[in-house]
């Protein structure tokens, strides 16, 4: 490490990074996400050898949105095999809006890969199809990895993007007319829905996510969340299409896997190393945090990581 993490450091880092703070614009399309504060500014970092740092609001918990769909990944990694994962998605990175339908029409229902809607919604048609009580099963995986029993779902979020809910069904019934898309289309948008909305804290992200650092095993459970392999898989996903169009922007600049949401999060990993969460929940145009973005600039270049 060419810089000592701490949380002093941590915490000057953000007040450098504050003043991007009104440069963007919080996520307004869900009318309950609106309602948060975009004052709002948090780093956790979980480390494989067990330490953890955190500077800012990273007890506040917020919605994590698209952060979650690597989670229903990992537990759709769980339950089907390779083959039948990667039949009905892709693994390319989209170049397009998290929400597009463009290429859904082209490329004959199969979505370009699981971090834009498209391919969220049909993993989430997949653990409709073998799980018996899929957002109860999430529930309980989240908080075994971070080993905190009150996570729970923020229904009004879900109730509220539910209710606006034209966007994803058009591409949920898009995708059922080529016969990718197999379970009650809303059924599945709650499910999604629900999953989108689980709140958690930077702290609590960064201590959920560490497996993905730590080849597929959260250090405080015995059995392997995933295989090293598929650890790498997904870290390659993340690097190739967690931040959306802006991925290869987000690869120059900070040089990590990650995955963003539109409350505002972004988890990074820096792999055999560290779980880094970050919270701002203003967004660029592509609907990446803006200052998180900025905090994950200045960490990097600070301690001297980049996968590449
Ligand atoms: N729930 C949001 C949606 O479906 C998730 C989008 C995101 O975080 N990029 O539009």
């Amino acid at each position: 490490m060419t810089t000592v993490i701490d949380n002093d450091m941590l915490a000057s880092i953000l007040a450098d990074v504050r003043p991007l703070i009104g440069q963007g614009k919080v996520a307004d399309y869900i009318p309950a996400l609106a309602q948060v504060s975009g004052n709002k500014l948090a780093i956790a970092i979980s480390t494989v050898d067990g330490q953890h740092f955190s500077a800012g609001d990273a007890d506040e918990r917020f919605s994590i949105q698209s952060i979650s769909k690597v989670l229903s990944l990992v537990v759709a990694m769980n339950h089907y095999s390779e083959d039948e994962i990667w039949q009905r998605v892709g693994k390319d990175p989209s170049g397009q809006p998290f929400n597009s339908l463009l290429q859904l029409e082209i490329e004959q229902g199969i979505p370009r890969n699981p971090f834009i809607n498209a391919g969220a919604l049909v993993v989430c048609d997949m653990l409709q199809g073998r799980l018996s009580a899929p957002r109860m099963r999430m529930l309980e995986i989240v908080r075994t990895l971070c080993g905190v029993a009150d996570i729970t779902y923020d229904t009004v979020v879900a109730r509220s993007e539910f209710e606006h809910s034209a966007r994803n069904a058009a591409i949920a019934w898009l995708m059922k007319s080529f016969g990718n898309f197999h379970n009650d289309v809303a059924t599945v948008l709650q499910n999604y829905f629900h999953y989108c909305a689980l709140k958690m804290s930077c702290n609590e992200l960064a201590r959920a996510f560490l497996f993905l650092a730590n080849q597929g095993r959260a250090p405080h459970i015995h059995h392997p969340i995933i295989s090293p392999m598929q650890a790498r898989q997904v870290n390659a996903l993340m690097a190739t299409s967690g931040m959306y169009q802006n991925a290869g922007e987000f690869a120059w600049r900070v040089g990590l896997p990650a995955k963003s949401g539109v409350g505002g999060g972004v988890v990074a990993i820096v792999p055999h190393e560290m779980a880094i969460a970050v919270w701002s929940p203003e967004l660029d145009e592509a609907g990446n945090s803006l200052a998180g973005v900025a905090v994950l600039e200045k960490l990097t270049q600070k301690i001297g990581r980049s996968v590449y």
